[in-house]
């Protein structure tokens, strides 16, 4: 429960905020200047700190779609920005092995093609699996899935009864250039960068709020509204005001990462992210224009970083480029990412492992929220209230959606026996109970994840649920099989007619400068 007293001072016009400060220059950083260059800048100044010498995290490789509004708000041009960031396109992603070793599905963007009943397409298809009259998989009836097996693109179209209008997508893109692109947008735009190591946190004695960044050498930037992009250290949020870790560790232990990129190698330029289900975690592939991004999600409890290292290494498939790379981290979020007068956003927030690309969601959806709750510097504590309630939410129901997917496991290993005899949270627990008793999907509509996305994974990794919704045997009437047959058939023929991934890309959006990648 949260607690917080109605502030005494109403909203005044001289109470502005005037500075906000940006520690870290990470994708969070600088989506942040970005974004707040575009909504207040020049009335308010933002000053962005970040240390060379620290560096960021930048493997965010794989994203979903709501980024397209993201950069679409800004004005940015999609093929721009691709050939900056040296981007693909993406389609969902690839689940091999996690139900078991051998099994395989696509977690797609975007619908299961067009409904044609008052009750869900998903209850026809469970039906006829059910009466061992269909052996489709739900992503047969995906637009998105079609394309990305073909290795098929193109945008979908605007009309609401083709079936090419029925799948998302979103992107594949290299985090440090894209980092770098939106840094010179926020520049040019009037965003200050300052360069150096912030050394102190200098916190007002009688307010408790932040007062100032003293930097290493000497210097200090002071402001009214303090954004803690830092990473996982949490200089601000957590050095300074201590704002307090909730530990997920016992849904989703794996805190270890080790990454690589790699030479393209046979497959090519697909339109989607592959995850991979390994002994103790999982391997993810991401391929960009100019090399595949690879890595290695495990859990240090079953694992050492050497092997884990060597079966990354393993695998790849051509040349490595450069060393692996590891990363620690705790699987959580922050007790209050908007703490007085500082707003946690990026790793300095929480992190959830990178299985569903959320991480720079979660930078997009907590700017889009700090915009609908700007403070003045009366910093009520009601706005604050509101976002830590807001956030909280948004991660749990992320969080439980990465449970399930260690959950629904049937693989021999001691790591995924644990994963599997897990007790769930209760939210999981009741969407878990509807789907299996009914094939009935209750995602809420505030969910980041939506019913296609619970169905897709739902669907992949559990046995068929018990029965259909009651209420299909009481339409015996109608068309369902042939709507379903004949469905499949157009998506087929119309992923068939698109262009090829690779030179769609190749067409209208080329990496710039020189790209390694094999032809
Ligand atoms: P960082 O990149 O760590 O940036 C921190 C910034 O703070 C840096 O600029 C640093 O210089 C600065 N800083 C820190 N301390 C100081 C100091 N004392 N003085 C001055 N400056 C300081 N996200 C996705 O969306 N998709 C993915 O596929 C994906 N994969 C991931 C895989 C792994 C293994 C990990 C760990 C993360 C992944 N992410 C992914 C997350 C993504 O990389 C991050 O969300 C994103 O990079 C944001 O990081 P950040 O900006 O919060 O932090």
């Amino acid at each position: 429960m949260h607690t917080y007293s109605i502030p005494e001072t109403p909203h005044a016009t001289d109470r502005q905020i005037r500075t906000v400060v940006i520690a870290g220059g990470g994708t969070a950083g600088w989506m942040c200047a970005a974004a707040l260059a575009h909504a207040i800048s020049p009335a308010c100044r933002i000053v962005l700190v970040e240390s060379e010498e620290i560096g960021i995290v930048g493997v965010g490789e794989a994203t979903i779609p709501p980024l397209k509004l993201f950069n679409q708000q800004l004005g940015i041009d999609e093929n721009d920005f691709l050939r900056a960031a040296k981007g693909s396109f993406k389609l969902g992603i690839e689940f091999n092995g996690w139900t078991r070793p051998g099994h395989r599905y696509f977690h797609p963007f975007g619908r299961f093609g067009i409904e044609f009943d008052l009750l869900p397409l998903h209850q026809y298809w469970l039906r006829a699996r059910l009466a061992g009259t269909s052996q489709d998989e739900i992503t047969d009836y995906s637009m998105a899935w079609q394309m990305a097996r073909l290795s098929r693109f193109a945008p979908p179209r605007r009309e609401p009864n083709n079936v090419a209008s029925t799948f998302d997508y979103a992107y594949h893109l290299d985090a440090a250039l894209y980092g770098r692109y939106l840094r010179r947008y926020a520049e040019a735009r009037g965003v200050e960068r300052r360069e150096g190591r912030i050394a102190e946190v200098r916190l007002s004695g009688e307010t408790g709020h932040i007062a100032a960044l003293k930097m290493q050498d000497g210097s200090e930037i002071g402001g009214d509204l303090y954004l803690d992009c830092t990473g996982f250290r949490g200089l601000l949020i957590e050095q300074a005001l201590a704002a307090g870790y909730e530990d997920w560790r016992s849904w989703l232990p794996c805190d270890r990462a080790v990454a690589v990129g790699s030479r393209h190698g046979a497959e090519g330029l697909i339109p989607y992210t592959r995850a991979t289900a390994r002994a103790a975690g999982w391997l993810w592939r991401i391929p960009l224009q100019h090399r595949v991004g690879n890595g290695h999600v495990y859990c240090s409890e079953y694992l050492g970083d050497d092997e884990a290292a060597g079966i990354l290494l393993a695998h790849l498939e051509d040349e490595a480029l450069g060393e692996p790379r590891f990363l620690r981290f705790i699987t959580g979020r922050r007790k209050t990412c908007w703490h007085r007068n500082c707003v946690a956003i990026g790793l300095a927030a929480g992190f959830l492992e990178p299985l569903e690309s959320t991480s720079i969601h979660l930078i997009q959806t907590a700017i889009t929220r700090l915009l609908a709750l700007f403070p003045d510097r009366a910093f009520s504590p009601l706005a604050a209230a509101e976002y830590n309630r807001l956030t909280a939410l948004e991660y749990e129901r992320v969080r439980d959606f990465l449970i399930l997917h260690y959950y629904a496991n049937e693989r021999p290993e001691p790591f995924w026996r644990a994963r599997a005899a897990m007790e769930v949270p209760e939210a999981l627990r009741y969407k878990i109970d509807h789907y299996q008793s009914a094939g009935r999907l209750v995602a809420e509509p505030y969910e980041l994840f939506q019913n296609p996305n619970w169905l897709a994974v739902l669907a992949g990794q559990l046995p068929l649920p018990a029965a259909n919704e009651p209420l299909l045997d009481l339409r015996p009437g109608v068309p369902a099989e042939r709507y379903l047959a004949s469905l499949k058939n157009t998506l087929t023929t119309t992923a068939e007619a698109l262009p090829d991934h690779a030179e769609y890309l190749a067409r209208h959006c080329p990496a710039t400068a020189q790209s390694p990648r094999k032809p």
